[in-house]
């Protein structure tokens, strides 16, 4: 076994050379550090934004250039408006300012963008990168195309950072913090949301978590990086002129997050680092090799990353973290955490959901036909009938995630129709899906805890400074006990994709039981499944209505029913054709000629 090194010794080490590194190297490097380090800075946006998130962006640049001018502005204009005034001629005063500018005009142009779906998305931050570019060109204020001189150098304690080799500690200081928060935040209830926004909206917002929130989370976030680098760098170069603030550096932006590996924080940081370092040497040797000077290194550059996204989809950081053994970090679980809060369920045999007269058509198509069912708490009611029957789509009408077009259904005497998955999740209806909906990459553990999204409230802040740490342990604590509960307990840490068919489904049960519901909808949870898998299946379910769950099942598998449900309802061409219990039901004939000489 090779000898793993902790964490913390790395990092340490890490600080130690990039604290001698400016007494020790020429300026010449130092200077390139300084810019690794604020590319870096914007790159970890894109991390979080494009790497985490699923949101590609190719308009950072103009949020650099945000930070860049409005300290520019306000520290070397000598007639600012008196509503301004206070905020003057002081680089942090300017900083404060910039941030809080540039989240609102995120907020403005995320409210815009972020609705779009699929490639619009990434062309609207096209289309709003080109406006920002040409804005700071175009206005006379700002300079226009030769921008703005006589920045001031940032003042730290009074001592002022002049040179390349002062301002290096604050430009690394701002990286490592923002790194790390990033890292925090990654690791927690909102992060966790944020991780399933790639892949897994519908069962976010089935888990309560708004997904509409976080992606403007990480859209704000990565803009106030990107603000953060401009900000830094205006008052390194000490001007600012709008060419470093372009579309095609915003694309060189997207390049370094997915080069250095964009599902990694550290990777914003490597991938900053290679191609920084890779373009500046590529400019020194090109033209000597070809004999004449020309922009050759763009050339080799596109090519570079060709071949690099060719050959590792992930970036470069999985192939670094390989070659440099760090011990991995699990989560310890604390048991001694304060159990969460839990509704009381109600009492058995109530009426806790109850469709009435359900009719739901698709155009000249009747999907449900005057369907009403109910279920009771404490028991266990099936859905069946032959595919094509209108069981999902009776399952979306009693789930809320549709509405019919007459009739309506009752939760716990509330209706469901024109609630979102959300509010439905909150008032204790919980499902699992036909087709599993997991985040494979991430641990069972994890995955469930999503499940207790709604049993949470701790946000972007604690989460990022870690003071969310009690209410964390708690949700973990709580996931680890619905984990036990089903009986995957061995399985914890693993990854929930590295799993069975029959345990990710048993995994779902556990992650709709996180979020501490009274009844279970479940969507043919069968399926797929070998005859063990059903049989634990079935005793699972069994032990669920015994604590006093209520349960609907739509099934298509009438063996699996029979034996294990207290009620059916059996469905064909929408419509219901026999109640009742289930030794009735399979003696009905209308119910053995739907089966037999059915779409079977
Ligand atoms: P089951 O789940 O019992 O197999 P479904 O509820 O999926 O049946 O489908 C019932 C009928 O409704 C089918 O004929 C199906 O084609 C139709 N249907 C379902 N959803 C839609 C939709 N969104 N638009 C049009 N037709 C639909
Ligand atoms: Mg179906």
């Amino acid at each position: 076994m090779k000898p793993m090194l902790s964490p913390r010794a790395v990092l340490g080490a890490f600080l130690a050379l990039l604290l001698v590194a400016p007494l020790v190297m020429p300026p010449f490097y130092v200077t390139l550090l300084n810019y690794i380090g604020l590319y870096a800075l914007v790159a970890l946006g894109l991390v979080l934004l494009t790497g985490v998130g699923g949101l590609t962006s190719f308009g950072q640049a103009a949020f650099v250039g945000l930070g860049a001018y409005t300290t520019a502005v306000l520290t070397t204009a000598t007639d600012l408006p008196a509503w301004l005034a206070w905020a003057g001629g002081s680089p942090w005063l300017a900083l404060v300012v910039g941030l809080v500018f540039t989240a609102t005009v995120a907020l403005v142009l995320g409210s815009l963008t972020l609705r779009l779906s699929g490639h619009y998305l990434p062309l609207g931050t096209i289309a709003w990168g080109i406006s920002l570019y040409f804005l700071f060109g175009t206005l006379e204020t700002l300079g226009g195309h030769t921008g703005l001189t006589g920045v001031p150098p940032i003042a730290v304690f009074g001592y002022e950072l002049t040179d390349g080799s002062q301002i290096f500690y604050l430009i690394w200081a701002f990286l490592l913090s923002a790194v790390l928060t990033t890292q925090n935040l990654l690791d927690s209830r909102e992060g966790r949301a944020i991780r399933a926004l790639k892949g897994g909206m519908v069962m976010a917002e089935a888990m309560g978590v708004n997904t509409a929130r976080s992606r403007m989370v990480i859209f704000v976030i990565a803009a106030l990086h990107a603000c953060a680098s401009g900000w830094l760098y205006a008052h390194m170069q000490r001007f600012v002129n709008p060419t470093p603030f372009g579309l095609h550096i915003g694309i060189e932006y997207l390049f370094m997050a997915v080069v250095g590996g964009a599902g990694h924080v550290w990777g914003a940081l490597l991938g900053a680092g290679v191609i920084t370092v890779a373009k500046q040497w590529l400019q020194d040797i090109l033209p000597r090799l070809f004999g004449q000077s020309g922009n050759f290194e763009v050339i080799f550059f596109g090519l570079m990353m060709i071949v690099i996204l060719q050959r590792a989809r992930d970036g470069l950081w999985p192939l670094v973290a390989r070659l440099v053994p760090v011990r991995a970090t699990r989560r310890k679980l604390d048991a001694a955490a304060e159990p969460l809060p839990r509704k009381a369920l109600p009492a058995r045999g109530e009426v806790i959901l109850e469709a009435k007269e359900v009719t739901r058509k698709f155009g000249g198509l009747v999907a449900n036909n005057n369907m009403s069912l109910t279920v009771r708490a404490g028991e266990i009611m099936a859905l069946i009938g032959p595919n094509g029957a209108g069981k999902s789509t009776m399952f979306n009408q009693m789930s809320g995630v549709d509405t019919p077009t007459s009739g309506e259904v009752l939760f716990l005497g509330r209706p469901v129709a024109g609630r979102g998955s959300r509010e439905i999740a909150r008032m204790g209806m919980s499902r699992t899906f036909q087709h599993v909906k997991l985040l494979p990459t991430m641990s069972v553990l994890e995955n469930v805890a999503i499940g207790a999204h709604l049993r949470g409230d701790k946000g972007v802040f604690p989460s990022a400074w870690r003071l969310d740490r009690a209410e964390e342990a708690r949700l973990l604590n709580e996931a680890a006990r619905q984990i036990e509960r089903v009986g995957l307990a061995e399985h914890m840490f693993d990854a929930a994709g590295s799993l069975a068919l029959g345990q990710q489904r048993i995994l779902e049960i556990a992650r709709a039981l996180a979020a501490d519901p009274c009844l279970l909808l479940l969507d043919e949870p069968a399926a797929g499944l070998r005859f063990k898998e059903k049989q634990a299946l079935a005793e699972l379910l069994r032990k669920l209505r015994g604590e006093g769950m209520g349960i609907l099942l739509v099934e298509h598998d009438m063996d699996f029913v029979m034996g294990l449900v207290d009620r059916i309802v059996v469905m064909e061409f929408g419509e219901k054709i026999a109640e009742g219990l289930p030794e009735e039901v399979q003696q009905n004939p209308a119910v053995l000629e739907a089966y037999l000489g059915g779409v079977e």
